[in-house]
């Protein structure tokens, strides 16, 4: 705060009434308030917070001064009004004041006030101004889980909601999903029994999984093109692993032979 604002004795109503003038002039909406301290000697109002244009109203029987961060100063005796003095607070409201005890200072009472930058309220108009600013983060997202029987949609999505393409899950990926997850829950000694109609291969990823278990085998059943049903096992600790992507079940049934099946 600055000492020449400070060291300039405020006049009285007329300093309040710019005050309030000066307030309202301006866009902001925040009137000067005015405690009236009464014949209290202050202590009621430890710690309210005042700001700048803010007018203090005491008795000066009780509160003969006040002291701004160690600054002393007297209030304006109002006219017709023994013994009442107002002082209004400097600066403008980007200032404010905590009033403090009230300290003995010779046959004084003296109100202590210490002051401080107004903190910056939060804007309520932040979040619109910050929406343009906002960059999208696009993600591929599944918002509709396939089933085997019916399609998914994975879509294109910004975590504010913003979607930028879309595209079906097809119910094979459900397939492929279910048969990942019956891969890794078979226990050790166990053999997988998968029936397939939608598919006609392993991926290598299947394969890789199906190795790291120590004892269980994959016996798939599935209806070939033809019509016809089909039947083979990989045994436990033998899965192909060539390096190739994908294992047809064609190929699959040559390498491990074909069981019976019953049509
Ligand atoms: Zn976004």
């Amino acid at each position: 705060m600055e000492k020449s604002v400070l060291k300039k004795r405020c006049k009285g109503w007329l300093a309040l009434m710019l005050a309030i003038t000066l307030t309202v002039g301006s866009s902001m909406t925040v009137l000067a308030r005015e405690i009236d301290m009464g014949d209290n000697n202050g202590s009621a109002y430890e710690g309210q917070i005042l700001q700048g244009g803010d007018t203090i109203r005491y008795k000066f029987y009780k509160i003969a001064h006040f002291s701004i961060d160690g600054v002393y100063y007297y209030g304006e005796s109002v006219i017709g009004e023994q013994y009442t003095c107002v002082y209004t607070l400097p600066g403008d409201r980007s200032v404010s004041y905590r009033i403090g005890e009230v300290i003995k200072v010779g046959y004084d009472d003296v109100l202590t006030i210490t002051s401080f930058p107004t903190p910056e309220a939060p804007s309520e108009e932040a979040p619109s101004q910050k929406a343009p600013e906002h960059t999208h983060d696009f993600q591929w997202v599944t918002t509709i889980e396939p089933t085997e029987t019916s399609n998914g949609l994975s879509e294109y999505r910004c975590s504010c909601g913003s979607v930028d393409g879309s595209q079906p899950i097809s119910a094979a990926t459900a397939s492929v999903n279910n048969i990942v997850s019956s891969i890794r829950n078979v226990k050790d000694g166990e053999t997988i029994v998968l029936e397939q109609d939608k598919i006609f291969c392993y991926t290598a990823y299947m394969m890789s999984e199906l190795g790291k278990k120590q004892n269980a085998s994959l016996k798939t059943i599935f209806t070939d093109k033809d019509g016809v049903k089909k039947s083979f096992t990989i045994p436990s600790g033998n899965v192909p692993a060539d390096g190739e992507m994908f294992y047809g079940f064609t190929y699959l049934g040559n390498l491990y032979g074909w069981e019976e099946v019953e049509q």
